[in-house]
């Protein structure tokens, strides 16, 4: 029984890892790398194994770099079944048709300008194939998905029914525990419950988005927005919230609905202008058994969410277009996160030039994305073709982070029962380096870095290291 590593071991989007028990072979994830346009063209490549002998995949949650190759592996070949909690499936549901959308209009888009053989990576009937063949199961409930596989989901706390993931595996009457992280969440964070705890296990994957980062606490987080939104309102200028259509869009509505008297909100216009995010939120909204406690006690009192008065969902291009009329005044959430394609490039536009303006920025941007290029203080970006200067005021709230930071990682960690082996994934190498360094230091644990291809056996927790050529090539 083995674990070869290979999407997400040396960037943070990607994730996709393969587990080999006796006969059989499970995708733990199978993600899109998302970046640069060089770095994207890796989406399009084979896979490093063949679709037909997958038996089967474990889904952790539905962000697309952990979810957004799954309609590729349907269409070259798998037959089997995709295992992930009942939420997972209704967000993929929106999440990868949109994502075929995106990929169809930029074929269509690439034809037109003389490239004849553009083709999407998936259409959206091919998406939607691929969600049927998702099967639900609940938080808690272990299931075994294959002989000598059971599979028992985890709430994670990172997006609605995110997962942890433990895998109980049997060959040859020897058993072991295997627990994938997926992406972990903030402890403390709105609307969902904190990471569960691990347990018992024999090897223990981890994210490490932000293994070399601390948050800022949720009161300073909550104080800044609040400083930001009332700065922004006496510059009078709009306010500009790039934000990931499923998590944050939610995340910030809610603690707008929760401080909108505060904040005095009720002097501005607010826009979630992403027909995804909407859906996504009515999604949110509607299994608010996943809601943590605070949140629950919240929604009780309410008949819609969120209870912004002043909100407006802007589905439509035309009513999005809208929105442009508005020199101050408008708070816009727009996709996509990282700025790198959808709406927010159209409001940016109207908006980066004015220093009356704000933009905040609430969750990892990935390398060669532009929303990277701004946060790390460029003066000039280009936004569809034209360069433009960034003079609006910039913010980069990383309380709100979907992510968990250094401590939340530790603090997951030490939920381990027993001594497992600590494989640290899906981070840049300078935050995996630094968590390796931390955890050694303040948990004596000895964790590895695999690297694309790496195998490690898990009976003996031995890594065996991959041929330089099965590397990735950037
Ligand atoms: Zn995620």
């Amino acid at each position: 029984m083995e674990i070869e590593f290979y999407g997400a071991t040396r960037r943070v989007t990607g994730s996709c890892h393969i587990l080999r028990v006796g006969n059989f072979t499970v995708l733990l994830d199978c993600g899109l790398v998302q970046g640069s346009r060089d770095v994207e063209a890796l989406n399009r490549e084979p896979f490093p194994f063949d679709p037909h002998e997958i038996d089967a995949v474990v889904l952790s949650h539905g962000h697309i770099d952990h979810s957004g190759r799954l309609p590729q592996l349907v269409t070259r070949g798998f037959k089997g079944s995709i295992y992930t909690h009942h939420g997972t499936i209704d967000l993929c549901r929106v999440l990868l048709r949109d994502s075929a959308m995106l990929s169809e209009h930029d074929a269509r888009f690439m034809r037109k300008h003389g490239h004849k053989n553009a083709e999407p990576l998936y259409t959206v009937d091919e998406a939607l194939q691929c969600v049927r063949t998702m099967t639900g199961m609940r938080y808690g409930e272990r299931r075994e998905i294959l002989p000598g596989i059971a599979v028992t989901l985890y709430d994670a706390g990172h997006i609605l029914a995110s997962a942890f993931v433990k895998l109980e595996i049997t060959e040859d009457d020897k058993t072991r525990t295997v627990v994938f992280s997926g992406d972990l969440g903030q402890y403390g964070s709105p609307i969902l419950n904190d990471p569960e705890a691990i347990g018992e296990a024999d090897t223990v994957i981890v994210e490490s988005t932000y293994g070399d980062r601390l948050h800022r606490d949720f009161d300073k987080t909550l104080a800044e927005l609040g400083e930001i939104i009332e700065n922004a309102c006496r510059d009078c200028g709009n306010i500009l919230i790039p934000a990931f259509s499923i998590g944050r869009s939610q995340e910030v509505l809610y603690l707008f609905g929760e401080h909108y008297h505060e904040w005095e909100l009720d002097k501005w216009q607010v826009f979630l202008d992403s027909p995804m995010a909407i859906e996504a939120s009515r999604i949110y909204w509607h299994y608010d058994e996943l809601w943590d406690a605070e949140a629950r006690l919240f929604r009780r009192h309410l008949s819609c969410m969120p209870p912004i008065e002043n909100l407006h969902l802007t589905g439509r291009v035309e009513q999005s277009m809208k929105i442009n009329e508005l020199h101050q005044g408008a708070i816009i959430i727009a996709g996509s996160g990282m700025c790198n394609g959808g709406r927010i490039v159209h409001h940016l536009k109207r908006n980066i030039e004015r220093p009356e303006c704000h933009l905040i920025i609430t969750g990892f941007q990935a390398e060669g994305t532009l929303g990277r290029e701004i946060v790390e203080g460029s003066k000039e970006v280009s936004l569809h073709g034209r360069m433009y200067r960034v003079q609006a005021q910039l913010h980069t709230v990383g309380g709100l982070s979907a992510h968990g930071d250094r401590n939340d990682l530790v603090h997951w960690l030490k939920t381990r029962a027993g001594a497992p082996q600590v494989m640290i994934v899906h981070g840049e190498d300078g935050a995996k380096q630094s968590f390796q360094g931390f955890l050694h230091d303040e948990l004596a644990v000895d964790a590895l870095i695999p690297k694309p291809g790496d195998r490690l056996d898990l009976l003996s927790n031995e890594l065996s290291l991959a041929e330089p050529d099965t590397e990735e090539n950037t």
